[in-house]
């Protein structure tokens, strides 16, 4: 707790009272951080945003973006017009670790920045390492601003002479699921007019599990059906032990002919964050407890996919890093002006609105289970209302 003056205050010429928060990415929860202290700000407080991109892509429209439902800036939040409007000192740089005895940020260019409350919100990486050639053939999907360059550059030879037609995706879940089919719906809708027939391309998805494993039968059952009309080849219960250039070879030594393959699975910490000497779960995920607090430092917080909710452990899923902003926005403040923070209880289940390529959605929570062009339109309003909170400023 910071329950002392900040010794970094007088050496930057700030008053002695004021508090540092940095917070460190601008992800699903963080802008509503920066919502909150826009909102209602106090002149004991000093609130900076460093991250090392300057617009940030929300995850549920993403498959959209993909399908050609969306352009490109209705998905992105524009990080450097909200730091403008909420009064957000912002620091674009990539952080690299904590000095925590000085309480400093360490950056990537060697700078450091000091903070009284540091609070990371950086997502995911993948982790490549058990599929060999996957870093190498393989388009992965996180980081999400990464996968999007790549796909733009894949859009481009996808319809050259000789360009890429079989299109493999591997991972099974969510997000596996609606690439490969936004994908296709993208692909079957445009080859026309750009000269390829759509039956030039084969579809395929492998997924080391059953297919949405998290998901209940009529969930699951639903989408093997979708898959079967669609014509994209379902391989469940297929690890995948290598990407080749041309082919996707599974342990049982399959071999999937693929000109692009799509990677959503294996997604790890940063290993940046074990520069931060905090204490970090065996995947290296952030441990924090119900505050958002990191277990050994109560100035260090954390959200979203890199945190690991050690008491209400949840699957990483923007939901539950959309649903951290309120709570960790109020803790920041509570412990920045010395007060107690509050414990925040996740909810169990959430509502999953799982797109099946083009405006038709399959709705799942618990052993819920609904589909029709009807979900895809409530998930697009709830997707476009929340972005609205951080575009429209
Ligand atoms: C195709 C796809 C579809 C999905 N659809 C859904 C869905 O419909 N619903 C759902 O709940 N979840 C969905 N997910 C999961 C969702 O993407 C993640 O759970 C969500 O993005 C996590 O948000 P976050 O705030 O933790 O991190 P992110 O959104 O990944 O944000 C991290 C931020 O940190 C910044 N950053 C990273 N490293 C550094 C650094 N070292 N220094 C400074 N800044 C840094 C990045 O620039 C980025 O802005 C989907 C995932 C995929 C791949």
């Amino acid at each position: 707790m910071t329950g002392t003056p900040s010794p970094q205050a007088a050496e930057e010429g700030r008053a002695e009272a004021v508090r540092d928060i940095v917070l460190v990415g601008g992800g699903h929860a963080h802008v509503h951080v920066l919502k909150a202290f826009g909102s209602r700000p106090d002149p004991r407080i000093r609130v900076t945003l460093v991250t090392k991109d300057l617009d940030t892509p929300y995850s549920g429209m993403l498959p959209g973006l993909v399908a050609g439902l969306y352009r490109r800036d209705e998905v992105y939040i524009d990080l450097e017009k909200l730091c403008a409007a909420t009064g957000t000192r912002l620091v674009h740089a990539t952080a690299t670790g904590l000095d925590r005895a000085a309480r400093r940020l360490l950056l990537a260019d060697g700078a450091t920045l000091p903070y009284d409350v540091v609070s990371l919100d950086v997502g995911i990486t993948p982790a490549l390492d058990r599929i060999a050639g996957a870093a190498e053939h393989g388009i992965t999907v996180k980081p999400i601003g990464r996968f999007l360059e790549k796909f733009d550059a894949l859009l481009g030879r996808l319809y050259e002479t000789g360009g890429p037609r079989r299109i493999v995706g591997i991972g099974g879940g969510a997000g596996g699921v609606e690439l490969i089919l936004s994908l296709r719906h993208r692909l079957l809708r445009d080859a026309p007019a750009n000269g390829v027939t759509p039956d030039a391309f084969t579809f395929a998805l492998v997924t080391g599990s059953a297919i949405l494993p998290t998901h209940n039968d009529r969930v699951q059952q639903a989408f093997r059906k979708t898959f079967a009309e669609q014509g994209v080849r379902l391989v469940e219960n297929a690890r995948v032990r290598e990407v080749r250039a041309d082919a996707v070879i599974t342990a049982d030594g399959e071999e999937l002919p693929a000109d692009a393959v799509l990677v959503t699975t294996h997604a790890a910490a940063p290993g940046w964050l074990r520069n931060t000497r905090l204490d970090l779960d065996e995947k290296g995920f952030v441990m924090v407890g119900p505050t958002l607090q990191s277990l050994g430092d109560t100035t260090v917080f954390a959200a979203g996919d890199c945190a690991a909710l050690v008491e209400t452990p949840r699957e990483k899923a923007g939901v539950y890093a959309v649903r951290a902003g309120p709570p960790l926005a109020r803790n920041l403040r509570h412990v920045a002006l010395g007060e107690s923070p509050r414990p925040w209880h996740p909810q169990k289940r959430h509502l999953a609105l799982i797109s099946t390529g083009g405006k038709h959605a399959i709705a799942s929570r618990g052993w819920l289970y609904a589909q029709g062009d009807w979900v895809w339109t409530v998930k697009e309003c709830n997707d476009r209302r929340w972005m609205r909170k951080y575009k429209d400023l």
